[in-house]
């Protein structure tokens, strides 16, 4: 397949926002596509090489890529500088010189997408002294054979600013309705991709197979599950009309969500995000196998941080020391970590996912041989009657809350039901609640703020659209060190116009490509014209806002955009405090 096609429909998807048209541009190239090759380009489309849990990353700078555009236009670096200054996107600004070089090359040979995607992934794998050099050497070489037009997206994607908006949603979408029958083919995609979390996987399967070949998705070692949320509930009486009579209350530990598969072969530890994170825990890759009697099994524990001499939990705070790329082994022994198991999705070949709650907790108590290191989540059966009890021990062992889990719900991978539901100690207190927000935009701050952000925009993820919308502004709860990290973290990011994905009735000074995470606390959700969560949820015209809200001090570096709290989340809390203040 040639690239000239691929870089076309790039350029007719980067047009619209509208998910039904990016859905039909979608259809029609993935029913070009070779079915060999529909792998490739859902990641590609994606900005992606692979799935992310491979962490297969390209790694080129941004004056790397600006030296090779220069070299292949024949051109000075400073013409390729000038361009991005102004444009602002190195991918133009490579469309716009080599559109001036066009008529001095000869005989260009036409770049097909395997070339490119081949290419793409021998520079990801470029190691050792001359990588750079080498790196340098396979971008020229596209960019000698490029159009301006393919050259845009080759850097673009070589740079990782790919920004077609095209949620996973959209994308399984696309791919039920050309590959599987239709649209209502979806929910077997999406269930393949839940428990592959590959969605290239997925993709090419269903090219090959349609919805047949994704039925036949099983979990297996080594690819990431995406993983079961919980839900939030207000008090304790929220649970019993949703979970029964009885079900279980585990204690809610504030540390890393790890799922570990560990084989006889190896151990691999994949963060909430489904990023490979083994290598911030080699004492995890060592406890766990002697604890399960060498099984093969796939594990879901909360990684908390623990003083040695009383394994106390520690908050999470200590537990972000162990990541780090340098001086492993040192916080290794300086912040040591306690696995505390919480599910068990696999052992032995044997798929659990579609096995209840209860007989996964006991094949995993049933497995665990444990110490003080390793061992099972506290847990007890109960009823709405005993939760203030369970809840008062969870705060004195340093948990945050329960988590209420269904005891006949199966492992429903990817999504937020209310089979487990989670209750913190702040919505006993009073009504403020903390929300995960997306950092989209920034205001310049004044007096001792000037030269940071002192006020930040936040939105929460409108899941069913894939599109951020603004929720509040916050400048309170920032130390001077939390304003000054927060710069050197967003700076990079800033952008003077809003990515495509944000919906927002301010004007930010600055915009972010919406990448970081922030904890806030507010006292209230309150009804607002300006922002645009959830808007006409409740009246027309008017979307969810936070009242009073306030940076809680942590980043949440766990989760991405996506996984930020929802609109969903925000009508029923607005919906809950309602009640509450009628009761
Ligand atoms: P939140 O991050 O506030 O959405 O809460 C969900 C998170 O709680 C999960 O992703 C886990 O990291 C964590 N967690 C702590 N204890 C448990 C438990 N017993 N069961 C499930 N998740 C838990």
């Amino acid at each position: 397949m040639k690239f000239a096609v691929l870089a076309g429909a790039f350029g007719r998807m980067e047009s619209t926002s509208k998910r039904t048209e990016l859905t039909a541009f979608l259809v029609d190239l993935l029913r070009e596509t070779p079915p060999e090759s529909v792998a490739t380009i859902t990641y590609l489309i994606q900005g992606k090489l692979r799935p992310d849990f491979e962490g297969v990353e390209l790694g080129v700078a941004e004056k790397l890529a600006a030296r090779a555009i220069a070299k292949s236009a024949g051109v000075p670096a400073s013409a390729v500088a000038d361009r991005f200054k102004s444009g602002g996107d190195l991918g133009d600004a490579a469309a716009g010189v080599l559109d001036s070089r066009a008529q001095t090359t000869f005989a260009a040979e036409e770049i097909t997408v395997d070339r490119v995607y081949e290419t793409l992934l021998r520079i990801a794998r470029a190691s050792g002294a001359r990588s750079q050099e080498m790196k340098a050497r396979y971008i020229s070489s596209l960019l000698n054979d490029a159009t301006p037009d393919e050259a845009r997206y080759i850097v673009k994607l070589l740079l990782g600013t790919m920004r077609l908006g095209v949620a996973e949603n959209t994308m399984l979408d696309a791919l039920a309705i050309s590959f599987a029958g239709g649209k209502e083919a979806r929910p077997e995609l999406e269930r393949a991709y839940n428990v592959s979390s590959d969605l290239g996987r997925v993709a090419s399967a269903a090219a090959a197979g349609g919805a047949e070949a994704a039925r036949g998705f099983e979990i297996r070692m080594y690819s990431p599950v995406r993983p079961m949320l919980a839900e939030r509930v207000r008090d304790p009486s929220g649970a019993e009309p949703r979970l029964g009579a009885e079900f279980a209350a585990e204690f809610k530990l504030d540390g890393e969500r790890v799922q570990i598969h560990a084989g006889g072969e190896r151990v691999a530890i994949f963060s909430r995000r489904l990023e490979d994170v083994a290598s911030y825990y080699p004492d995890i890759i060592e406890m766990v196998p002697p604890r399960i009697g060498g099984r093969e099994a796939i594990l879901e524990a909360e990684a908390v941080a623990v003083n040695e001499e009383t394994g106390a939990f520690l908050p999470f705070q200590e537990l972000m020391h162990r990541r780090r790329k340098h001086g492993v082994a040192g916080a290794v022994t300086k912040y040591p970590v306690s696995v505390n198991l919480f599910d068990v999705l696999y052992v032995d070949g044997r798929s659990l996912l579609c096995e209840p709650y209860s007989a996964r907790r006991e094949i995993l108590e049933g497995m665990v041989d444990a110490d003080q290191r390793v061992r099972c989540v506290q847990a007890a059966r109960t009823g709405g009657a005993g939760l203030d009890d369970l809840m008062e021990d969870a705060f004195n062992a340093g948990a945050e809350g329960l988590m209420l889990k269904k005891l006949d719900s199966t492992y429903q991978a990817g999504s937020r039901g209310s089979n487990w539901l989670k209750l913190k100690r702040e919505y006993r207190d009073d009504l403020a609640d903390s929300l995960d927000l997306v950092v989209v935009g920034a205001f310049f701050g004044r007096g001792r703020r000037t030269g940071m952000y002192g006020t930040l925009l936040l939105a929460t993820n409108d899941a069913p659209t894939g599109t951020l919308t603004s929720v509040c502004k916050v400048g309170t709860g920032f130390t001077d060190a939390d304003l000054d990290s927060l710069y050197q973290m967003l700076s990079p990011d800033a952008r003077a116009r809003r990515d495509r994905r944000v919906v927002s009735g301010m004007e930010a000074d600055v915009w972010f490509d919406p990448s970081l995470v922030i904890e806030v606390a507010a006292s209230e959700v309150t009804l607002s014209p300006t922002h645009k969560a959830g808007m006409d949820a409740v009246r027309k015209g008017y979307g969810f806002a936070l009242r009073f809200p306030k940076f809680t001090g942590r980043i949440r570096d766990d989760k991405s955009p996506e996984q930020a709290s929802t609109n969903e989340e925000l009508e029923a809390l607005y919906a809950g405090q309602n009640k509450a203040a009628r009761a």
